[in-house]
């Protein structure tokens, strides 16, 4: 097991609510729970068959004063999610009830859990690799059902059985090579080279197909970053609204900053928008004209796409000239709003002036709701070209595992060129081990016995 430590953690989110449990994990659980519990009938957590629920409460031990009424929950190991054994206290969810209860683990031996820690004890302990332990995340943190599903199939394995069976595939090849190590007078024939060559290149290729799925899977895990900018009154704050009232999505709020940097999400067809600056969009009336559009500017950079409004009942100013220009090099949609009024702006005057004149430009009304349906169209279309909504196959939408991939790749293309120009199989054998190793990051494995296995399973090396 990874550590003799019992650690111990509030699990439910802070505040009020119905319940919120304090979990425990590590050998001591049991016992460190059964010294702060009653129940009526004098029963000990550790009594408990494996996941089986207690009624009781919890009580200072060193004063006997009563901290909460309570509903145990006892998981033993190796059947629980850290593999360990675990106890999770479902207190009321206050947070004085929860923080005592804390405090009472603690003094009786527990650690306090570190971000994640159990996670990273469900890893270390071998129940989950990875990859998956990083779909927890994505699935706690995922903002539309399509983010979801996504990190749930990761969780259920997807990606790491992807990733397994070519890094089986790889280490037969390793394997193969090594054995000419192994026996120099076996030099590795052309016909052999040949085969080689043709199952690296196979194993490329389906890298470099789950690598590309990033491009578009990304978004559904870290949102597509969007900037809505234009002058002021232009009507960003009145789009935000309109797209926000229709599919209310998730307001994040980190805690103990200002609200300037509070995310807003808005859900199209299952995409996260994350909003930049939605403070600078909101605020606009406290501060002057030309920090309005410099704020709007500044949140360009970072934007995966902008959504660019004008006001198409006023003629264009010098401020919407400004924000034109620094759109040159971005994915940008442009929304003529207002077009419920007398416009003075035509659509075909307005995209001369842009110079990409094939860039898309959407009539809207952000009060009256026109156009709102084809913008989402647009944006989704802008990021997620060919997206089908029940897509086949795996998904790469970490940063982590494509860059893994990536170099796995490199690894491959340097084997290929080894074996183009007839290298020893020393030479082969470190770059396909190097490639092995790049896929093995990804769901958390060493690779060398790996291979050695392989060796004296699939080869008759005593004949
Ligand atoms: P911002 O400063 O760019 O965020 O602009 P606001 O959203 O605050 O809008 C400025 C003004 O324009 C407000 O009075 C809105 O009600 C109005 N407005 C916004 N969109 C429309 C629209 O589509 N049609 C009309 N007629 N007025 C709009």
């Amino acid at each position: 097991m990874y550590s003799e430590d019992t650690i111990a953690a509030i699990s439910t989110p802070l505040g009020e609510g119905g319940i919120g449990i304090v979990r425990l994990s590590g050998n001591k659980a049991l016992h460190i729970a059964g010294s702060i519990f009653r129940s009526p009938r004098n029963k000990t957590p550790n009594a408990l068959n494996t996941h089986q629920v207690i009624y009781g409460h919890i009580i200072n031990p060193i004063n006997g004063d009563e901290i909460d009424e309570v509903l145990v929950t006892v998981m033993k190991s190796p059947k629980s999610y850290t593999k360990e054994d675990i106890v999770e206290i479902n207190c009321h969810g206050g947070a004085i009830t929860l923080r005592k209860t804390l405090e009472l683990v603690i003094k009786q031996g527990a650690r306090l859990a570190e971000p994640g820690e159990f996670t990273k004890r469900a890893f270390l302990n071998g129940r989950i690799d990875l990859s998956q332990a990083e779909a927890v995340l994505d699935l706690i943190r995922s903002r539309t059902e399509q983010s979801s599903r996504i990190a749930l199939e990761q969780l259920k394995g997807g990606l790491s059985t992807k990733i397994g069976l070519l890094r089986d595939r790889l280490t037969e090849i390793c394997a193969n090579v090594e054995a000419h190590i192994d026996f120099p007078e076996d030099e590795i024939e052309t016909a052999t080279r040949q085969e080689l060559m043709a199952s690296v290149v196979d194993i490329r290729r389906e890298l470099s197909m789950l690598s590309k799925t990033y491009e578009e899977a990304r978004f559904f895990r870290d949102g597509l970053s969007t900037a809505i900018v234009g002058r002021p009154n232009v009507g960003k704050s009145s789009l935000l609204n309109a797209l926000l009232g229709e599919d209310r999505a998730i307001v994040a709020e980190t805690p103990g900053t200002t609200r300037d940097v509070i995310e807003e999400y808005l859900n199209i067809k299952g995409l996260p928008l994350r909003i930049m600056d939605t403070a600078g969009i909101r605020d606009v009336e406290d501060i002057a004209e030309k920090e309005g559009v410099k704020r709007s500017l500044s949140s360009i950079r970072d934007a995966d796409l902008v959504v660019a409004i004008f006001d198409s009942s006023k003629p264009l100013r010098y401020e919407d000239f400004d924000v034109i220009k620094k759109l040159a090099f971005k994915k940008t949609i442009f929304a003529l709003n207002k077009v419920d009024l007398q416009s003075v702006i035509d659509e075909s005057s307005f995209s001369s002036l842009l110079i990409h004149p094939s860039t898309m430009i959407i009539r809207i009304s952000a009060t009256r709701g026109d156009g709102l349906e084809e913008l989402k169209e647009a944006v989704f279309n802008s990021c997620i070209g060919d997206w089908k909504e029940e897509r086949e196959g795996i998904l790469v939408t970490n940063i982590r595992h494509r860059t893994a991939i990536d170099s796995s790749m490199q690894y491959l293309d340097r084997s290929l060129d080894s074996l183009i120009e007839r290298q020893p199989p020393e030479i082969l054998a470190l770059d396909l081990r190097d490639s092995l190793n790049s896929l093995g990051e990804i769901i958390g494995h060493v690779t060398t016995e790996d291979i050695l296995n392989k060796i004296f399973s699939d080869f008759c090396i005593g004949k």
